[in-house]
């Protein structure tokens, strides 16, 4: 599995997906995902390019990040429980923490984030698809959620994140990420003071293309990039 190769390749289906939306490919940002990745090959990333680095465990950021070091932006990408936010910040604020999904998480995150004298930038993960086993906002409850956290003044509310049903065709997650990107121009339109609707976290391996042709600003890929870590379901 060659690293740089596959960054080259998923570059060229982001210009190419952006292109055929009318959009700059320079507004997407490929963001690496690197659960199960060792650093080693993170660092490969690194060297080929990657300039964004998504993780979804408080310890394998902790871990990687001693590692790795701050040449590259680091992402918090998945489900964070409250009593884990301390031990995240305390590596240094992240470039972005992608999943704020519920009022008790944000009210933590502002409390840490103040103590330690930092502004941490946040994305709202939506729940657009509803499935049950997803986390994330409601879409009714995003812009009461956003006029509440503005408040907020630990956290910069920056965007929104959504993960889309897994499926086989890609197309069928065109109508989440377009749910998305209505509540993001919805939530802009709103003009909450301290809310800047900048970034539209959509898409993973199966379905980037899809996401940047719908307006994706950040895109989160891991086994295109890295192969499938064994013994992980594909
Ligand atoms: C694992 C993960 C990704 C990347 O998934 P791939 O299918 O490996 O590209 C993206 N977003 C989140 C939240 C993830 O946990």
């Amino acid at each position: 599995m060659d690293i740089a190769l596959n960054i080259r390749a998923i570059r060229e289906e982001i210009a190419a997906a952006a292109r055929r939306a009318g959009r700059d490919p320079d507004t997407v940002t490929l963001v690496a995902v690197t659960k199960g990745v060792a650093p080693d090959r993170i660092g490969e990333a690194v060297t080929a390019g990657v300039a964004a680095i998504g993780e979804n465990r408080v310890q394998e950021v902790l871990a990687k990040r001693g590692a790795v070091g701050e040449r590259v932006a680091w992402h918090f990408i998945g489900h964070l429980q409250t009593n884990k936010a301390r031990a995240l910040l305390a590596s240094g604020p992240l470039a972005l923490i992608h999943s704020l999904d519920r009022p008790s998480l944000a009210e933590t995150l502002d409390r840490e984030a103040r103590r330690l004298g930092l502004v941490q930038p946040v994305l709202v993960q939506v729940n657009v698809s509803g499935e049950s086993a997803k986390h994330g906002l409601a879409p009714g409850d995003l812009l009461p959620f956003l006029r509440w956290a503005a408040g907020l003044p630990g956290l910069s509310l920056r965007g929104l994140m959504t993960m889309a049903p897994l499926a086989a065709d890609p197309e069928s997650a065109r109508p989440v990420f377009r749910g998305l990107r209505e509540l993001f121009l919805e939530a802009a339109a709103a003009g909450i003071p301290g809310v800047r609707m900048e970034h539209l976290s959509m898409g993973m391996t199966g379905d980037y293309p899809v996401a940047v042709e719908e307006g994706a600003t950040l895109v989160r890929v891991g086994r295109a990039v890295f192969g499938a870590p064994p013994g992980r379901a594909g």
